[in-house]
């Protein structure tokens, strides 16, 4: 099997569930013990946050570039940004390591292209609703990116950083998050990503009147799917 490197930490609460879907994938596929071969880099994310905060975008480049080496030193055949936002920094990744970098927004497109859905809302941190860098992936896809209004956006980026990331789900949040799902309904789009790693943690299929896609869930089965393309040496 491949090994997984995995740029983490950011926030941690969400690093835990990929490697949970990472290694139950695996362990579907494979039955038995078997369990994925991983190499992880868990950031502290105050000091990311802070290079957020102060738009210091090139310390966090290097901050991940830095992990992303210490995945392939740790035997990484593929690294992941396991959050959405960060792959704002995610050409400083790839230039630094000489494996491939499995992008988020792709194994977002992977559930998305089959289902014939070609307009998502899209729900994350301000940067990942108002830059381009994830709508243009997507739109690599054929796929068009739907964000909520400045008021919505507010709310859905503030409950990211003041709760979801430090570990709280409230239920009024959820609420919250579901009249912003109800709004990108009536601006057309077919379905919604959850485009920060720890909104799935919040607002489940069966709270929404959208199809979800759960970026976390989309980018840790990706990555499975590549752990076990090569066979198990015998
Ligand atoms: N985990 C979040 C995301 O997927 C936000 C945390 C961060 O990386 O700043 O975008």
């Amino acid at each position: 099997m491949r090994t997984i490197g995995l740029i983490g930490g950011m926030s941690w609460h969400s690093t835990e569930s990929y490697y949970r879907i990472i290694n139950e994938t695996v362990a579907e596929r494979r039955g038995g013990h078997a369990s994925a071969s991983i190499a992880l880099q868990s950031l502290d994310f105050s000091i990311i946050r802070d290079c957020q905060l102060t738009g210091d975008w090139d310390r966090a480049g290097e901050l991940l570039a830095t992990a992303a080496r210490g995945c392939v030193a740790g035997g990484a055949d593929v690294v992941a940004i396991c959050t959405n936002l960060m792959h704002k920094v995610a050409p400083a990744v790839e230039a630094a390591v000489d494996v491939p970098l499995l992008h988020i927004a792709d194994a977002v497109a992977g559930v998305a292209t089959p289902r014939d859905w070609d307009r998502l809302g899209v729900l994350g941190a301000r940067w990942v609703m108002e830059e381009t860098f994830y709508a243009e992936r997507l739109a690599r896809h054929g796929i068009a990116a739907v964000t909520p209004e400045a008021e919505d956006r507010e709310v859905v980026d503030r409950v990211i950083f003041d709760e979801l990331t430090q570990g709280r789900v409230l239920a009024e949040s959820r609420a919250a998050y579901v009249g912003v799902i109800e709004r990108l309904a009536e601006q057309g789009a077919q379905a919604v990503v959850l485009g920060c790693t720890e909104i799935g943690l919040l607002v489940k299929a069966e709270d929404s009147p959208l199809p979800l896609i759960c970026s976390a869930e989309a980018h840790a089965r990706a990555l499975a799917e590549v752990a076990l393309e090569a066979p198990t040496p015998a």
